[in-house]
């Protein structure tokens, strides 16, 4: 994993627990509205409860990711200047955060699709789209706010699907639609070389299935167990999946990706 994608909370000011709101529900036990610093933020911006964090209830912190953004943000966009002590910069800083995030995580997808060497024959389009999306971070705070986020997010897109087809030899034709599996006993299926892109798996059983070479962008699988099941070569797997989901020693996980402490 190239680390400018991998969060590093020590160079943050804390900007996802103060920038994004939160809402009561199974991700959230109480409210908090966008730019208001969490009560658990500590002034050092890191957080107190950061070992307790499924316990006490803030399972959407466990499952967010910022792919590095708030360290870019943070140190880079704004020169170490923290919105504690420059608050006529707290409200831009808090709205380009979210936006440059998502440039991050276009980043860390297409970085992860120029190291598969099944997809040689798209690589001048996939670096093309990578420094593109790097040019895009680079300019200023007032620019990113202009950004047109959801036709480069589709132009990603795409490349990413045809990416993902080529990796898992699978044609457009050939491609199941997605079904929704929350809940759902998938335990020991076969899903070598399937598409679980943006599905649903929420407390999935997907206990020692096979799930080599699956495409997870954006699947949810916050509470899934994936007790000896077998990610090798998953494609589009994030941390914070990980992190969101259950497994066990057993479990075989991407080289790239760290076995969560919870397992
Ligand atoms: S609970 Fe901790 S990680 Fe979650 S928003 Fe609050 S300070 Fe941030």
């Amino acid at each position: 994993m190239n680390l400018a994608f991998k969060s590093d909370c020590e160079q943050c000011f804390g900007l996802c627990c103060v920038a994004l709101p939160y809402a009561i529900s199974a991700d959230f036990p109480i409210n908090k509205d966008g730019g208001v610093p969490c009560r658990h933020l500590s002034t050092d911006h890191l957080c107190h409860i950061h070992h307790e964090l499924k316990h006490k209830g803030f399972n959407g912190c466990v499952s967010y990711e910022c792919f590095g953004a708030g360290q870019y943000v943070s140190q880079k966009m704004y020169d170490g200047q923290d919105w504690r002590n420059n608050p006529e910069l707290s409200k831009e800083m808090f709205t380009v955060f979210p936006l440059t995030q998502q440039l991050h995580e276009m980043l860390w997808y297409l970085d992860q699709a120029l190291c598969l060497k099944e997809v040689e024959s798209l690589y001048s389009e996939l670096q093309n789209m990578y420094d593109e999306t790097v040019e895009l971070t680079r300019k200023s705070p007032e620019e990113i706010l202009q950004l047109d986020m959801q036709s480069h997010r589709s132009k990603v897109n795409r490349l990413l699907v045809e990416a993902s087809q080529i990796y898992r030899k699978i044609s457009r034709k050939q491609e199941k639609k997605s079904l929704e599996y929350i809940g759902a006993n998938l335990s020991g299926r076969d899903f070598k070389g399937s598409s679980f892109r943006g599905m649903l798996m929420i407390s999935a059983n997907l206990c020692h299935a096979d799930l080599r070479k699956v495409d997870f962008i954006g699947a949810d699988l916050r509470d899934a167990d994936l007790s000896h099941a077998n990610l090798d070569g998953a494609l589009f797997l994030t941390q914070s999946q990980l992190n969101s989901a259950k497994g066990n020693v057993h479990t075989k996980i991407p080289e790239f990706l760290e076995r969560p402490k919870h397992w």
